[in-house]
């Protein structure tokens, strides 16, 4: 195509990994002249990010909106079991937040950067160049394509084991939170569908706004009414008769599967969910996005260690097969373990003498059976 521009690089879905990526992609001084093009279809779904990091490692810490320093499990018995996280603390920041700040002030402050509003639709790579096809018709070229569409084949194989959640933001009329504490994990509430893993989430923001989440571990299909009614049986059992305003909703799904993209030495480099970033078992992601992005960017190995993905391929397995012994795993793991090592674990940062030490207050039995009857 003579004449037409082609691009260094082209960023497609100007979601977290879309974004992390630009941003870290106009950090390196090398970059600074090239020409990116941002292509989004716009459709962009509310999402309250939360990660944990030691201080001064934070991802963004200009953009948190609030941060933690200590966590809170509650027990199938209704234990509850606050601990400090220190050197790390959990951060939240809100995507709309995130979302104000490129596209009204980072992306207007770079002349280098062009937005493109429409749906991709193909992507075929050619000996120098990626084309690129939209829906609406148009057609641009770049050298690269970072790609955060998620492959088809990535949402076949069902069932697929997904995190579904539904909460709610919300407004007590009197001081009845902790507002030092994140609620990471709350199984207190008897599990009402033995389909499903289900826990509650509170995230409180000052002693009267919260977002107060159901979460479900589950190979079912999203059932909005249904969480619904869980919410408000938890709500019942822990703010009876408290007055509250609802000033918002989030819902949505992570897919809690292992995700290997197939395509990352071409032209088309896959990033963000499409990339394997969430974390499957947890279904954690922001932060591992961003050191997805400097590692790109930076042209360094990847970091992952395939230990951790084996550790998940485990989790994975018991949820998937046997969800109902999840609380109780839970309640052991947080009992018998400081919550800043989980959290360590959980981020990849623990080393093998520390592994073994923590399966080692776990329950033996159940971990070798499905050891033995994972998927692989
Ligand atoms: C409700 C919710 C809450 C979450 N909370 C957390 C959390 O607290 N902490 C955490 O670490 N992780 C969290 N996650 C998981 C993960 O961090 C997010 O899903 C994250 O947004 C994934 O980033 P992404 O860039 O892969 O996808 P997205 O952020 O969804 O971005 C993808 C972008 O690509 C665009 N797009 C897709 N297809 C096309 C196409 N064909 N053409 C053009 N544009 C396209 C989409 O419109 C979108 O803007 C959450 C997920 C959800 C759903």
């Amino acid at each position: 195509m003579k004449g037409t521009r082609i691009y260094d690089l082209a960023i497609v879905g100007a979601g977290a990994a879309g974004l992390q990526l630009l941003y870290e992609y106009f950090q390196l001084a090398e970059n600074i002249d090239k020409q990116v093009l941002l292509i989004d279809s716009g459709d962009r779904t509310k999402k309250s990010w939360c990660f944990w990091a030691e201080k001064g490692h934070e991802s963004f810490p200009f953009l948190i909106e609030k941060s933690w320093s200590q966590i809170t499990y509650c027990s199938t018995q209704g234990r509850k079991q606050t601990q400090e996280i220190n050197p790390q603390q959990y951060h939240y920041i809100p995507s709309e937040h995130f979302f104000n700040y490129f596209f009204d002030q980072y992306i207007p402050a770079h002349s280098q950067i062009t937005v493109e509003f429409g749906w991709v639709k193909n992507l075929t790579e050619t000996s120098e160049n990626v084309d690129i096809e939209l829906i609406n018709g148009k057609s641009f070229v770049a050298e690269r394509v970072a790609n955060s569409i998620i492959e088809k084949s990535i949402n076949l194989g069902e069932p697929i084991l997904s995190q579904h959640f539904w909460g709610k933001f919300i407004e007590f009329d009197s001081d009845v939170l902790n507002s030092e504490s994140v609620t990471i994990m709350d199984f207190s509430q008897k599990q009402l569908n033995p389909e499903y893993a289900l826990f509650h989430y509170i995230l409180p923001f000052t002693s009267r706004k919260a977002l107060i989440e159901t979460t479900v571990f589950s190979t079912q299909a999203y059932n909005e009414p249904e969480y619904e009614k869980m919410w408000n049986v938890y709500m019942e059992e822990n703010f009876a008769g408290l007055s509250y305003q609802i000033i918002d909703i989030e819902r949505g799904t992570i897919p809690m599967k292992q995700i290997k993209p197939s395509s990352a030495r071409g032209r088309v480099i896959p990033i963000g969910t499409s990339a394997g970033n969430v974390k499957p078992s947890t279904g954690y992601a922001f932060t591992r996005m961003h050191r997805d992005a400097i590692e790109l960017v930076n042209k360094q190995k990847k970091t992952k260690k395939a230990r951790y993905s084996f550790y998940d391929s485990i989790l994975l397995n018991m949820i998937q097969k046997e969800n109902q012994v999840i609380p109780k795993v839970m309640d052991r793991l947080f009992s018998k373990m400081k919550f800043a090592n989980i959290l360590r674990f959980l981020d990849e940062k623990t080393n093998i003498g520390e592994e073994l030490k923590l399966f080692s207050q776990l329950q033996i039995p159940l971990f070798l059976k499905h050891l033995l009857t994972r998927n692989r």
